[in-house]
């Protein structure tokens, strides 16, 4: 009898510990997801994003980099975003590698620029 109430006690904790396993298993399925869905541009189209000398006398450029605050210097060397925003590249790399859209402006990143795009618009 005591020896029936053991093992009825035993496959219960086994049933709720397979249950918790389950659980558990099923969530990191569900993050891993999240986290691939979520995932920014990859390396390349970063690398492809143009790097320009930074130019106060230019109006269409903002003076600061939004992701850290800092103040550019004249002549620094910041990356252009396709809708015109620039950024520190470390900075911009950073949030690209999590993000597909401008940190300002929210433009979509094209994952592969058109250079010649660019060019028109500068
Ligand atoms: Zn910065
Ligand atoms: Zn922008």
């Amino acid at each position: 009898m005591d020896d029936e109430a053991y093992n009825g006690v035993g496959l219960g904790i086994a049933v709720v510990i397979m249950i918790l396993f389950l659980y558990g298993w099923c969530n990191c399925l569900l993050a891993g997801a999240r986290r691939t869905s979520s995932k920014g541009l990859n390396s390349d189209a970063i690398k492809a994003l143009p790097i320009v000398p930074h130019q106060f006398s230019s109006s269409s450029v903002q003076d600061e980099c939004c992701v850290c605050l800092g103040v550019y210097e004249n002549g620094e060397r910041v990356k252009l975003l396709p809708c015109n925003h620039c950024y520190h590249p470390h900075c911009v790399d950073m949030w690209l590698t999590t993000h597909t859209t401008c940190p300002v402006c929210r433009a979509f990143i094209n994952p592969q620029p058109n250079i010649a795009l660019q060019i028109v618009v500068q």
